[in-house]
């Protein structure tokens, strides 16, 4: 193969390599995007199936704590409802009416200290007997206290009297729910109880007698009381100025909702409605998640959606917080879809990938074959020659000279054509073997073919018998111009020089002729025949050509 050869093969294969590279890069480069799209759009279903499972998650639960937040107020409202009729029923007591008509409308404000008043009250017997009747009716109508106030505001009967913590003697000219009730007939109000300490709804009504006020009677309701009706930490109850006035988380009660009125009421107004003048305001943060709003209560890690429910009677807010445990779960869960999302994704790319590389080798493997079919054909193809050839010399082989020989006898038979053979063998040829080496003798042989080779025609053929004893047909050839053939061919072995390095050596050849004689003249007796001229040539001195004399039967045989 020729350096250039080598060079340009160098360079389609480089360009190969470079090609296959490319082709990896680009294949890398491919599946990298395909991957990373393929990684996103995992990402982005996933992500939004979690959205929608948390949508419809929120708005379950939220709906959940509406419904609640109403049932609550539903429940709270009606039992409230009850509470409120409870004053104007007692109103209308004949007993209440007349012990309130003795003081009469225009009753001044007593200006006794509370103990002395007490004391003057406790002996009144009346007035003790009515006190007597407001605890076994408080009791009977599930209030905490009923108290009666005349038109100067004094309370002059209250159930449970004469103890501490009850109202009798005290005034309440001031307490909203009086004045309501004296201007409107019924009052309402929420409020730290003034002697009991706790807080509580008071509901009042008028206690008019023929157009003429005289007084007020009250049943108070300790807000506690809802917190059973509650029973849910994380609901609660607002007055109308947005102070938690019932929970069961009792950390929550007395904190105000952001917002609240509260800040907006007088020191003294808060002081006497509260019981204190400073309210520290319920901590809820807004929380963004994913989208949606929630809020996160005070002492709860949790994230919580809320509702809430007006009782317009009482001016009361029911807020109803509830925590949205599922959503960390949806969270978690929303990574399954995305994992196998990834999975699918990582066999399907692995399948493609594998099968446009079983593809890519199919081709290769494609190509390999038709690349070894050539070489082979190639192979083939020489090894036909060599089976004809002789590899030293180049001249036919002994087998297909034979074959050529018997088929040109075929021919010859049937188109009555005339056909010599020559048998040429070199003389001494020994002798150059045992001088010059095996190598030199190997020289002279090819030197001789190409040598005879020069002076045929295209029509002969020469072959080589077996070690330096050769044959030539001359087809269509008479004896004469075989034996002239012959005759030249000694001339030029003879004239000739093989060179084996600075070595000149010169050698002759001994030729026999024989012309065919048709019939059954084989090609074994053709050949023997041809062989036993030459060697007639030999025993003639050898450097010579040896054709027997033609017989009559070649007449037959007209040269062409
Ligand atoms: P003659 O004139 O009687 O033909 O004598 P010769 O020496 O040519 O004949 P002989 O038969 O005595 O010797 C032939 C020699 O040719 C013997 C053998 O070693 C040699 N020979 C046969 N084949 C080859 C070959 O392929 N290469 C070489 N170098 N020598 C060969
Ligand atoms: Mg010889
Ligand atoms: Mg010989």
């Amino acid at each position: 193969m020729e350096v250039d050869d080598l060079m340009s093969n160098a360079e389609i294969s480089g360009v190969a390599w470079t090609a296959t590279r490319g082709r990896v890069r680009l294949g890398m480069l491919i599946t990298l995007v395909v991957a990373s799209a393929w990684v996103f759009g995992s990402w982005l279903v996933a992500e939004s199936l979690c959205l929608e499972r948390t949508s419809r998650m929120l708005e379950r639960e939220q709906d959940a704590a509406s419904s609640a937040a109403i049932s609550l107020g539903a429940n709270i409202g009606f039992t409230l409802a009850h509470m409120r009729n409870i004053p104007k029923i007692l109103a209308r007591q004949p007993e209440i009416e007349t012990i309130l008509s003795s003081m009469g409308p225009d009753v001044q404000r007593s200006n006794l200290a509370l103990p002395r008043f007490r004391k003057m009250l406790a002996k009144d017997t009346r007035l003790s007997h009515v006190s007597k009747r407001l605890e076994t009716m408080a009791a009977e109508l599930g209030v905490d206290q009923i108290w009666i106030m005349n038109a100067a505001g004094d309370c002059v009967a209250s159930g449970g009297f004469p103890l501490a913590t009850t109202a009798t003697g005290v005034n309440y000219l001031d307490r909203e729910y009086f004045w309501m009730a004296k201007r409107e007939g019924v009052g309402r109000q929420f409020a730290v109880g003034r002697t009991t300490n706790t807080p509580g709804i008071f509901y009042s009504a008028a206690v008019v007698v023929g157009n003429r006020f005289l007084g007020v009677i009250a049943v108070k309701i300790d807000t506690v009381q809802f917190s059973r009706l509650i029973n849910d930490r994380n609901a609660f109850i607002t007055d109308e100025n947005g102070v938690v006035i019932t929970a069961t988380d009792t950390g929550l009660l007395m904190k105000t909702v952001p917002g609240a009125r509260v800040s907006r009421l007088t020191e003294s107004e808060r002081e006497s409605r509260y019981k204190r003048r400073e309210f520290a305001m319920l901590a809820v943060d807004s929380l963004d998640l994913d989208g949606f709003r929630l809020l996160r209560l005070e002492g709860h890690s949790t994230p919580m959606l809320m509702a809430f429910s007006g009782n317009q009677a009482d001016n009361l807010k029911i807020w109803v917080f509830r925590e949205v445990t599922e959503l960390w779960r949806i969270r978690q869960e929303g990574l399954w879809p995305f994992l196998i999302l990834l999975l699918v994704g990582a066999l399907l790319i692995a399948s493609v990938g594998a099968g446009i590389n079983y593809l890519r080798r199919g081709k290769d493997h494609q190509a390999e074959i038709a690349r070894v079919n050539a070489e082979l054909i190639k192979l083939n193809d020489e090894l036909r020659v060599q089976a004809r050839f002789d590899s030293m010399t180049g001249c036919s082989n002994r087998r297909h000279f034979l074959e050529e020989l018997g088929n040109e006898l075929k021919r010859s038979s049937r188109f009555g054509f005339s056909c010599c053979l020559a048998v040429l063998d070199i003389d001494h040829f020994k002798e150059v073997n045992d001088q010059y080496g095996h190598a030199t003798g190997d020289i002279l042989l090819k030197h001789f073919v190409q040598t005879v080779g020069k002076c045929l025609r295209s029509s002969d053929l020469l072959g080589r018998l077996g070690g330096e004893e050769f044959a030539l047909l001359m087809p269509q050839t008479a004896l004469a111009g075989a034996f002239e053939l012959a005759e030249r061919i000694r001339v030029a072995v003879e004239s000739a020089v093989a060179m084996s390095g600075q070595i000149e050596i010169r050698f002759t050849v001994s030729i026999g002729v024989e012309q065919w004689w048709g019939g059954d003249d084989s090609v074994e007796t053709f050949v023997a025949r041809a062989d036993d001229a030459m060697y007639e040539a030999k025993r003639g001195g050898r450097n010579q050509v040896y054709a027997e004399s033609p017989s009559n039967n070649l007449s037959l045989f007209p040269e062409i």
